[in-house]
């Protein structure tokens, strides 16, 4: 890591976090980097990934290690995300199950639902996912069409969701529907579904994606689907919508997260590739322009940095409101977008092949604009708390 990029340590770091993100770099380094091309072919990495990452630790790091996670925070979650970015450009779904699912399971799961599901998501037994978006209603998610409408002693659902990640191989998952399509907001329920009983539930195809090739986003179809009341989570209709704004914040500061790992993945790689570049008779890295341009980039990574770093020390002392990340979705995005960018052109044509790292860093950092809330919802959130 370059000194200048990150500054001072957050006061939340501490040794023993910064060896567990060593530790992490080293396995994502050494088990994801030689089998991208294939896991790319494949739109999905091997199944058995999950239990590896699983047995190493890195699932569920910030859930408590009475329900089998890692007994860690946020932090160690932190840790684990940005090794990753640093490490390799295969784009795998642990920020949605460890850093999203699991969570939500954690903060309104009832006591059975926690014990069923999360032990088995720690060790890579269980894949989760969330689906919340639709083909016809993502950033307006009071606008789904999935519907959960009582019957019996439980519900018969129907709807159909798009873009979910982990959808392949998804074991567990955090649907959001409508069980009172009059209520508003307070007719939103989530559901806690085990998809390996479900008749009626099928998967879509998995999506062919500009980036993030290696994560297996997908579609889910639901078809009279029956659930139980046990099966929503917590136990209790019509509180979906509110815990998904008080989860968002955590969603929104987990991308912000990723963005800031990327941002100071490209400036590293294209300061090497400067240093070793020859033009008009000298290295890359000595013209003016290479070294204002990477100049800016470093600034920019750093005060973002700053900002993520506050940010997830906010979170640990449970302090993070929804504007906050917000701002820090936003502009973490939208800074790696622009840093990727130039960091891209300095390389010239190597910059467009895909077989260069930061041709796979450009393409994956674009989505991150989107997903998790557009970055012009995100501005809507900010403006309207000014
Ligand atoms: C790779 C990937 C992974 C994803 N993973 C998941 C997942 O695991 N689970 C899940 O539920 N979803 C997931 N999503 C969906 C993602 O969250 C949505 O794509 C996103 O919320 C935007 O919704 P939309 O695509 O329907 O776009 P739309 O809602 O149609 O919006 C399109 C554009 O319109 C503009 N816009 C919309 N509303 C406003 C407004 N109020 N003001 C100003 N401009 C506006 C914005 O520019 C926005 O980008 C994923 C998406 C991708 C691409």
């Amino acid at each position: 890591m370059i000194a200048a990029l990150r500054g001072d340590a957050p006061a939340w770091h501490s040794h023993e976090l910064e060896a567990l993100r060593e530790s992490a770099h080293r396995f994502f380094a050494a088990e994801f980097v030689p089998n991208e091309e294939r896991w790319s072919t494949a739109g999905c990495v091997d199944r058995e990934v999950w239990r590896q990452v699983g047995a190493m630790g890195f699932l569920c790091a910030g859930i408590p290690a009475e329900h089998g996670g890692g007994g860690g925070s946020l932090a160690h979650e932190a840790m684990i995300y940005e090794a990753a970015a640093k490490a390799t450009t295969v784009a795998f779904g642990n920020i949605v199950h460890s850093g999203i699912v699991a969570h939500y399971i954690l903060a309104y799961g009832t006591p059975t639902q926690q014990q069923r599901w999360l032990p088995r998501m720690a060790s890579g037994d269980a894949v989760g996912a969330v689906a919340m978006t639709e083909p016809g209603a993502g950033s307006d998610l009071k606008a789904i069409g999935t519907h959960a409408i009582r019957d019996g002693d439980g519900y018969v659902i129907n709807g159909s969701k798009t873009f979910i990640t982990n959808a392949l191989y998804a074991d567990v998952l955090l649907l959001v529907a409508k069980t009172d399509p009059a209520a508003g907001a307070k007719g939103i329920s989530l559901f806690l579904l085990d998809l390996a009983e479900l008749p009626g539930f099928r998967r879509g195809r998995v999506l062919d994606k500009l980036g993030q090739k290696t994560q297996d986003t997908g579609e889910l179809f639901f078809d009279g689907v029956r659930a139980s009341t046990q099966d929503i989570l917590g136990g209790t209709p019509g509180c979906g919508f509110a815990q998904l704004m008080a989860q968002l914040a955590r969603e929104r500061l987990l991308i912000a997260i990723e963005a800031v790992a990327m941002m100071e993945r490209a400036i590293e790689l294209t300061v090497a590739h400067a240093r070793d570049r020859q033009v008009f008779g000298q290295r890359l890295l000595e013209l003016q322009n290479t070294r204002f341009k990477l100049a800016e980039c470093a600034t920019r990574a750093r005060t973002v940095r700053t900002f993520v770093d506050q940010a997830i020390g906010l979170a640990l002392q449970e302090r993070l409101d929804p504007v906050t990340a917000s701002m820090a979705k936003y502009w973490a995005s939208e800074q790696l977008g622009w840093v990727v960018d130039e960091c891209l052109q300095l390389f010239g044509g190597y910059g467009y092949m895909t077989e260069y790292p930061i041709a796979r860093l450009y393409a994956n950092a674009r989505v991150l604009r989107i997903y998790g809330g557009a970055n012009e919802i995100m501005k809507e959130l900010i403006a309207r708390a000014l």
